[in-house]
């Protein structure tokens, strides 16, 4: 007879789309089909003795739900399997996995070299708060591996970017940073939000440490805030030594959330990609549409090495409207259906000015420099009928005099 209660935490030699559906999980004695929630913050002990000697780290098991929580330790281990990472810790958000992965590995007097096209808020937690304690950055072109070359100091311990960027979705070559951070006995961290582990698999290409804003498509649905590192255990441990003492931890109700997100992934991946590309397409042929910014397009810069680098082009993409900011505005407002939100890899496709939003603490040269002029829409395409976004974009085409 089968044995009903397996579980399926030791699967190996699964492909991603089996790891996203049944790595990780611990059944129960119950032997309940899928995942529980542990809403527990602390654990009982059988005696004085075996309490002591959790607490000493001489026997494994719960203590605390900032430490430890089975439900997220699910989503550590399926995460972790779908990235190829020896181990995974999971946060309370992307902000927090990027705080977790700084302050646990890096100290006073080290030097990062970042790309200067990665998610406004990490601009300042780099610019802003870990230059408060000492750990200096230089911003640099994504793009342009001989900037990134001549950003190293003796003191770089670490190179971080997002790829591809967000919104123009310019795409760095993941191998040659790696390469060069290893020359420099530095790491590279590549935030994968945009790709997720079913397009681009950055620690297969050299990188040493990936994060994720699980907020975006891992939920996938708009519903929960979170974010997760993965790596080799060696950085991992010091990562999860920080979040333990710091607080920075996943609550378990959300990593359940994201344990059901992350079983839908691949198909979800598979279809933001087939829309946004012929979104795009379609796109490049409208009025008042100066330029489309994806991946998929062979007008695309880097078309050849997304093509290498990732299985799909993903579902974010941007244009610029002739005509300026005014321009951008009035085609947002006459969209009936989109969600006008920063927010995106969310079922429901997103419409956002990045000038005057997620970009607008920048200044005017910045933003230039930045490539993100007053006529750019940034649209992350989600899952309605491709054919009823289209619809509503053309609405706010046509309303451009
Ligand atoms: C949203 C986002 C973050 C921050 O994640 P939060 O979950 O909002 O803290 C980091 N990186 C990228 C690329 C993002 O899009």
């Amino acid at each position: 007879m089968t044995d009903r209660s397996r579980i399926q935490s030791d699967l190996t030699d699964s492909s991603i789309e089996t790891y996203a559906v049944r790595g990780g999980q611990i059944r129960t004695a119950e032997a309940e089909h899928s995942e529980p929630i542990f809403t527990t913050s602390s654990y009982v002990f059988n005696s004085a003795a075996e309490a002591a000697a959790r607490f000493g780290g001489d026997e494994p098991g719960n203590i605390y739900s900032r430490f430890t929580n089975p439900t997220v330790a699910t989503f550590e281990k399926r995460l972790a399997a779908m990235e190829g990472a020896e181990m995974a810790v999971a946060t309370s958000s992307g902000m927090a996995a990027i705080l977790s992965t700084v302050a646990g590995l890096l100290k006073s007097g080290d030097h990062v070299v970042c790309s200067r096209s990665v998610f406004g808020t990490t601009n300042v937690l780099f610019e802003k708060y870990f230059k408060k304690f000492g750990i200096k950055t230089t911003f640099v072109d994504l793009t342009n591996i001989d900037v990134w070359k001549s950003a190293i100091e003796p003191q770089t311990k670490l190179l971080f970017l997002e790829t591809p960027s967000n919104p123009l979705g310019e795409v760095a070559d993941i191998q040659s940073l790696a390469n060069l951070a290893h020359e420099h006995d530095a790491l590279l961290v590549v935030d994968n939000c945009f790709c997720t582990p079913v397009l681009q698999q950055p620690l297969a290409l050299g990188a040493d440490i990936v994060v994720h804003s699980a907020t975006k498509y891992l939920d996938g649905q708009g519903r929960c805030v979170g974010g997760v590192v993965a790596g080799r255990k060696q950085e991992m441990d010091e990562v999860y030594g920080f979040l333990r003492s710091a607080g920075t931890t996943m609550s378990p109700f959300n990593a359940w959330v994201f344990l059901k997100g992350l079983e839908t992934l691949s198909i979800r991946m598979k279809a933001h990609c087939e829309s946004a590309l012929a979104i795009a397409t379609w796109l490049e042929s409208q009025p008042h549409i100066a330029k489309v910014h994806y991946g998929g397009l062979d007008s695309h810069p880097q078309h050849t090495l997304a093509e290498k680098q990732q299985s799909g082009f993903g579902g974010v993409l941007s244009f610029e409207v002739e005509g300026g900011k005014d321009a951008a505005w009035t085609l947002i407002d006459n969209t009936r259906m989109l969600s006008i939100t920063a927010n995106l890899g969310d079922t429901k496709t997103t419409i956002t000015h990045p000038a005057t939003t997620t970009h607008g603490r920048l200044s005017d040269e910045e933003k230039e420099r930045a490539g993100i002029v007053p006529g750019l829409v940034r649209v992350s395409v989600g899952l309605e009928n491709v054919e009823d976004i289209k619809a509503d974009l053309l609405r706010g085409i046509q309303a451009i005099a």
